[in-house]
């Protein structure tokens, strides 16, 4: 049975080739028992570091890796489609294993998760960290509430702190390779698909070298992606705000009639004027900016440009 593992690289010269030796590690320990030819297909996602090169020298010395060079960076969720579909092309891809290169994703899950699935009682192993030890608070903090915004208002079942470790077999592959999506939000795709899934927890573990990509800002953009890719709540909650202050406005306005037949007609209310104004036009602005989310994301799909544009494969 083939094995394939599918690592996007961004700027992680240091990593790689520590990443290699442990998996390679692990890897001839169980493949004993499995009978597992595994093979790598690392993604350089544009880095500006010596990684590619690093790839290439890999490449010259191990059969087993294979790799794909993108043309500049184009985002981890590009990254590890390519790989996926590489996994498939390549012949192999019976099983397929998604990493980070940095070993935070713990390789010592590869043999339990390899167990999970080869079973066939489940279709995919999926992994989540138990902890946030060694992250900022903040991070944290905004990490969590994302979570259960998410559960709140999409259909489908996010787990709380899944990573992108799985391992899945080709029923599962082919899957989510259907959704063919531009906005791509793996933490939605994977559990949109469904089949049985296996969890694996695991504290969290420190990045080997280099430091993480992901800024605050980055995540917080990532998680609109995620909300406006599997949910149309935001949509929902502008028309309710809609059909609220419209119904408020009325029972205003029965108000003001009602005062000036009974009190006549002062002419003042110049601050409750301007407060309304204000209200509203904040309100209108509020639910015109969520129309050009889902609207802005209509058109990047309709656009349909590619994921991704490959520079150098093998
Ligand atoms: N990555 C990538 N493209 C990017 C950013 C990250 O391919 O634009 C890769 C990165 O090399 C790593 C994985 O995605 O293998 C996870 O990135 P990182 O460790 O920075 O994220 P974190 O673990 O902090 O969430
Ligand atoms: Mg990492």
């Amino acid at each position: 049975m083939t094995l394939s593992i599918v690592v996007p690289c961004y700027n992680e010269e240091g990593s790689v080739l520590l990443f290699y030796e442990k998996i390679t590690e692990i890897l001839a320990t169980s493949m004993e028992t499995w009978e597992i030819t595994p093979e790598f297909i690392f993604v350089d996602d544009g880095s500006v570091d010596s990684t590619a090169a690093t790839l290439k020298n890999l490449a010259a010395k191990d059969s087993r890796v294979r790799y794909i060079i993108f043309s500049r960076n184009f985002g981890k969720e590009a990254a590890l489609l390519a790989g996926l579909k590489k996994a498939l092309r390549g012949g192999g891809g019976e099983l397929i294993i998604t990493m980070d290169a940095d070993l935070q994703d713990p390789p010592a899950l590869i043999p339990p998760m390899l167990q999970a699935v080869d079973s066939g009682k489940f279709d995919c192993a999926g992994s989540r960290r138990i902890t946030r030890k060694g992250e900022p608070p903040v991070r944290s903090f905004f990490a969590r509430s994302f979570y259960r915004l998410m559960k709140k208002i999409s259909d489908i079942e996010i787990v709380d702190n899944a990573r992108d470790f799985r391992l899945m077999n080709r029923a599962y592959l082919d899957a989510v390779l259907l959704l063919d999506e531009r906005n791509r939000f793996s933490k939605g795709i994977f559990p949109w698909v469904g089949f049985r899934v296996k969890w694996f927890e695991y504290e969290n573990i420190q990045r080997v070298t280099g430091e993480t990509k992901w800024s605050f800002w980055r995540l917080f953009l990532y998680s609109l992606d995620g909300i406006i890719a599997f949910s149309s709540k935001p949509l929902a909650i502008a028309s309710l705000l809609g059909v609220i202050i419209f119904t408020l406005s009325f029972l205003f306005i029965a108000f003001i009639i009602i005062r000036k037949i009974i009190f006549g007609d002062p002419v003042d209310g110049w601050a409750s004027t301007i407060c309304a104004i204000l209200f509203c036009s904040g309100i209108q602005l509020f639910t015109t900016g969520i129309l050009g989310q889902y609207l802005a994301k209509t058109y990047t799909e309709v656009k349909r440009r590619p994921h991704y544009i490959i520079r150098e494969e093998l």
